[in-house]
């Protein structure tokens, strides 16, 4: 692990201004950025995570001397970029103090693109949501329109909310496809006409000069939406799962979003469970994907519900003018629906062995199951606990936790906020500590 870090330090080090992307230019020349020490973000980090921190909760956590934690809170209140309040619990017989972003620094910006929708937040640097809108959207209108409206719906909504866009310092924007992240582009996504390899990032730029804008695939942006502010605060190393109309993970390794040598790690959607099953759109037979994804449960319903095996869901069939929805399976399974209580059973065993898979590779502490799927309920998350359980070694689910998303369908919005977040106090990294 050391030797991979060291690796990419080095080359964010030799990049050179000509190689240099114009926005991690831009980003290094805006204020508030490339004055953090490295030991300054350990401590900011800390305090985004867990929110109110004292010095002594610092120490613990990093192994600094007292004097190190002091200089760089010291030095972190001068910048302002953290403030001190009056903690409740007493160290030594003095009120201790406790550490928490200035909410006041700036503002940031989430943009959740989904494949039919635009999601948008803004935030205060203590992520405290000030203003939130969203609106149905096709992604396949393409990026013209679909940033534009964006744009225009963010200055509409600073406007109305009196905030200024000059304090507009980070936009996160997620997007429903393979994402280089060096660049901030979309890769060949399927089904997104116009987006290969556009570029977001100039284009968000021009509507707001003065923000970092920093663009990744929409299950990297719920994971860390997850970590910071749902289900897996404080979780170092997590899995988090979207299951939607396709399946992709989110990978946190160490606190921080893995994104492996290309940017696509966690695309477990098309990890193979059956060589000689049904064609997925990307070519190859049996994918995950062709057996749990939201479509895949629906359509493997239907076709045995035709032969006979559910009356509800054909009256679900026949109520929606004859398309049967994901959603329709959870109800029917409440309902006491033995055909959906297997179909939904089979596809969380489906989706538990992959995991099993990832568990014995990557140890996770939790993992964590969002996107539409969820609505299937717990009886989906307990097939897929049990066959977790079932299928991986002893110590490695010994503490392992799998849960729902807590964020639920706010999981882009507030990663993309995060995202924008960590990208900010990323910038500096590399930048040594004075003496
Ligand atoms: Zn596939």
């Amino acid at each position: 692990m050391g030797t991979s870090h060291e690796v990419n330090r080095k080359k964010i080090r030799t990049i050179t201004l000509l190689d240099m992307p114009a926005w991690l230019y831009q980003a290094e020349t805006l204020p508030n950025r490339n004055f953090i020490t490295n030991s300054e973000k350990e401590l900011l980090d800390l305090i985004r995570k867990y929110g109110g921190f004292s010095k002594v909760d610092l120490m613990a956590y990093t192994e600094f001397s007292r004097t190190k934690v002091t200089s760089c809170i010291d030095s972190l209140l001068n910048k302002k970029i953290i403030i001190a309040k009056n903690g409740t619990d007493y160290t030594g017989g003095r009120r201790s103090k406790k550490f928490s972003l200035n909410g006041e620094l700036g503002l940031v910006a989430g943009v959740d693109i989904g494949a039919t929708s635009i999601d948008l937040g803004i935030a205060d640097f203590s992520g405290k949501f000030l203003a939130r809108y969203s609106e149905p959207a096709l992604v396949q209108n393409g990026p013209i329109k679909i940033l534009g409206r964006a744009c225009s719906l963010l200055e509409k909504m600073l406007k109305e909310n009196a905030l200024s866009s000059e304090k507009l310092n980070g936009i996160g924007i997620g997007v429903p496809g393979p994402v280089d992240f060096s660049v901030g582009t979309l890769v060949s996504p399927p089904i997104m006409p116009g987006w290969d390899r556009y570029p977001i990032i100039q284009t968000v730029q021009q509507w707001f000069p003065s923000a970092n804008v920093v663009v990744d695939n929409d299950v990297n942006v719920m994971a860390l939406g997850e970590i910071n502010q749902g289900a897996a605060k404080g979780v170092n190393n997590l899995v988090f799962v979207k299951i939607g109309t396709g399946i992709g993970s989110g990978i946190i390794c160490e606190g921080n979003l893995y994104r492996g040598s290309s940017g696509c790690a966690g695309d477990i959607g098309h990890i193979s469970v059956n060589k000689s099953g049904p064609l997925c759109h990307c070519g190859n037979r049996g994918c995950l994907e062709a057996y749990a994804g939201g479509p895949a449960i629906a359509e493997r319903a239907l076709t045995e519900a035709r032969a006979g095996r559910s009356p509800i869901l054909l009256k679900y069939f026949e109520k929606n003018g004859k398309v049967l929805h994901t959603e329709d399976v959870g109800d029917a399974a409440r309902e006491g629906d033995a055909l959906a209580v297997e179909v939904i059973r089979e596809s969380g065993q489906y989706i538990g062995d992959v995991l099993a898979g990832l568990v014995n590779f990557f140890n996770p502490e939790m993992i964590v199951i969002g996107g539409g799927v969820r609505n299937l309920g717990n009886l989906l998350l307990s097939s897929i606990r049990q066959t977790v359980l079932h299928r991986s070694t002893s110590l490695a689910t010994r503490d392992l936790h799998i849960v729902f998303s807590e964020t639920g369908p706010d999981a882009g919005v507030i990663g993309a906020v995060n995202l924008a977040m960590d990208y900010m106090f990323t910038i500096s990294e590399g930048s040594a500590d004075p003496g």
